[in-house]
């Protein structure tokens, strides 16, 4: 089957198809009915059936696969590699839930878990999952404030953690922080279960703060049988990434999630039992969730998840890993790639990477010259993909696992199976034709995988999402897009982010890749900011390759007007940036996202907002310096 009929079919009869992709992972209980839509926009899927995302990751491989690696420890921060068989995840997994156990978790309980990229993080998920208990994993080394907030979201009765993470060598202390989270939030954790690493010393608060490595050996030879749960229980609550502000407690079910990921992992990741999976994200990020831990266990591969940078000790790294653990199929992101791209090229070649069939990338807009670098390094597919923390995977890509549509530059590429995805005017509600752009939007019933709410707050869920566009209870992304006449969608930026110049709309996105493709610019955002005569002007912050070239007043002024006329040939005057700066480093989140909202606000002269998912705050410095300077 082509894919074009393949979605067809997936949107003409929904119930149909996701009873069809449902046999794709083990039940305990058959479900009596597909989907209840009964109170839109809020689904059910699979109502009735009795599953869990822990038997579909572990339990229903130790058969065929027991003794094959199921979880590949790697840190080159400690200089630590472990594998550990299906066998052996499954009673390091029964140890932990039992641990939980004892110290009074059981279905339905929160558990905050706050981890470097340790594989006992792992475990931890997994455990929840095994027990019926809900994780919300946080990013590790979010500030207290962060985490306090969270805390007092979710009231986790557990918390799990570690000493310390680890960051290009450099210790990365975690308990004090979590310390001084808990002091602040109002909800106090009964349990604090924390993993000694060995790295940072702790202060122990007693009869709160449980040793992992005692409480383990406590419960060498746990049996802790699985909690069957019926596919719209909670899995799992996470936060989105904060780029636009606040954020939102994203809560997904079981049953559905379990599908959606097993689907995902066939038709697109090109996952098969054996195969290895290496997901270079963060177990904090939606992308860990779906394909560092559920998605490639539950499709029988082997998982890596890497604590580490991508250039250390060498940029080989990641090739040496996927030539020496024979590495089927990878995930990245377009930032970490750009990182790579500025290394010296021979490490890209330096190591056998034949068993890699396709890298994955997401998480922000793949801009050509990257997209262009990377695939001629490698010689193996690119592959864009366009989603979201409230979708749980992929809405627009192209799906190698049922045929060869071409992926095209600059496009993520087209709707995927189960979403009908459109594209709205937002001033007059009216579906856009193609080349016209628009908000992208999901009609529901959105598929399996999806959102079922925001945590404890069902009207947030209904404002936020479905209520954007005049008069259709639509869910909105919060992206700009357009399509072309071949249906391959383009992502133009957030709605947040369109600039209005004198009656034009232009999206940051446009002007950010006419601008990239100046021969000294390694990156850039765009933003848009208030001006008297045309409403909005662009104004552009740029990286260069060759900082050296712009040091003297006279140098940047030239270069800003080389750079506003690449602009003008590829997009005309109205495009053109108000000013470009030149700065060092841009302000981003901890999961590579540009904030633009906090550039616009610096140049508007406006406080930077929420700032607790900022990489490194001295970037607001630098913008606030080019500004001024
Ligand atoms: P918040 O919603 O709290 O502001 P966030 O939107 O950054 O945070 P995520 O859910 O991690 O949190 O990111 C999803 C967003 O990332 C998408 O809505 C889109 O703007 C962007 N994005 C993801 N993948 C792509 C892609 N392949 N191309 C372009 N943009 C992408
Ligand atoms: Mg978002």
């Amino acid at each position: 089957m082509n894919f074009t009929d393949f979605h067809q079919r997936s949107v003409d009869d929904p119930q149909g198809f996701w009873a069809e992709q449902a046999t794709l992972i083990g039940w305990n209980k058959p479900f009596s009915e597909t989907l209840d839509y009964s109170r839109p926009p809020f689904t059910r899927w699979f109502v009735g059936g009795e599953t869990n995302l822990c038997h579909n990751a572990i339990d229903r491989w130790l058969d065929t696969r027991g003794d094959q690696p199921a979880l590949i420890a790697i840190s080159t921060e400690t200089d630590t590699e472990k594998v550990y068989s299906v066998r052996e995840l499954h009673q390091e997994v029964m140890r932990t839930a039992a641990i939980m156990q004892s110290l009074g978790v059981g279905r339905g309980d929160r558990v905050l878990i706050y981890m470097p990229m340790i594989a006992e993080a792992a475990f931890a998920m997994l455990a929840c999952a095994r027990i019926g208990a809900i994780h919300s994993v946080v990013f590790g080394g979010f500030a207290a404030n962060s985490l306090a907030t969270r805390i007092d979201d979710a009231q986790p009765k557990l918390i799990v953690s570690a000493d310390a993470g680890s960051r290009a060598g450099k210790v990365v202390p975690y308990k004090p922080l979590l310390d001084e989270a808990i002091g602040r939030a109002s909800h106090k954790p009964a349990k604090v279960l924390m993993v000694d690493r060995g790295l940072a010393p702790m202060d122990k608060v007693d009869g709160r703060d449980v040793d992992y490595a005692l409480a383990r050996e406590q419960h060498m030879h746990a049996q802790v049988p699985v909690t069957w749960l019926e596919s719209n229980e909670i899995s799992y609550i996470l936060y989105t990434s904060g780029t636009t502000g606040k954020p939102k407690g994203v809560q997904r079910d079981v049953g559905g999630y379990a599908v959606a990921l097993a689907a995902s992992m066939k038709y697109i990741f090109l996952g098969q039992p054996g195969g290895t999976f290496f997901s270079t994200s963060d177990i904090g990020w939606v992308v860990g969730h779906s394909y560092i831990v559920y998605g490639p266990l539950i499709a029988g591969m082997a998982t890596i998840m890497y604590e580490g940078l991508p250039i250390r000790p060498d940029a080989g790294i990641w090739w040496s890993i996927v030539e020496k653990y024979r590495v089927t199929a990878m995930f990245s992101a377009p930032t970490a790639v750009r990182v790579l791209k500025k290394q010296p090229a021979e490490f890209m070649k330096k190591h056998d990477i034949s068993s890699l069939k396709a890298l994955f990338l997401a998480g922000e807009p793949l801009d050509e010259p990257t997209a262009q670098w990377i695939s001629g390094e490698l010689g193996v597919p690119i592959i864009d993909n366009y989603w979201q923390t409230e979708t749980g995977w992929p809405i627009l890509t192209v799906a190698r696992g049922i045929d060869d549509t071409p992926t095209r530059l600059g496009s993520p590429g087209k709707p995927m199976y189960g979403y009908k995805v459109k594209l709205i005017d937002e001033a007059t509600g009216e579906e856009c034709g193609p080349n016209q752009k628009g908000v992208v939007v999901i009609e529901g019933p959105l598929p399996p995988g999806c959102m079922q709410t925001v945590f404890g707050d069902d009207e947030r869920f209904v404002n936020t999402y479905w209520s954007n566009i005049p008069d259709r209870q639509v869910y909105s992304t919060f992206d700009w897009g357009v399509r072309d006449a071949d249906g391959y969608y383009f992502i133009l930026g957030r709605t947040d982010d369109v600039i209005n110049v004198a009656g034009h709309r232009l999206g940051t996105r446009e002007i950010e890749e006419s601008i990239a493709s100046h021969p000294n610019v390694s990156e850039v955002a765009v933003v848009g900011i208030a001006d008297k005569l045309k409403g909005q002007v662009a104004v552009a912050f740029a990286i260069l390759k060759h900082p050296e070239q712009a040091e003297t007043m006279e140098q940047k002024l030239a270069l800003e007007g080389d750079v506003m006329a690449t602009v003008d040939r590829q997009l005309g005057a109205v495009g053109r940036p108000a000013r470009v700066y030149f700065v060092p480093l841009l302000p981003k989140t901890r999961s590579g996202k540009l904030l633009r909202r906090s550039i616009q606000a610096i140049c508007e002269g406006r406080d930077p907002g929420d700032l607790t998912t900022i990489e490194d705050p001295a970037s607001l410095q630098h913008v606030r310096d080019a500004v001024g300077g």
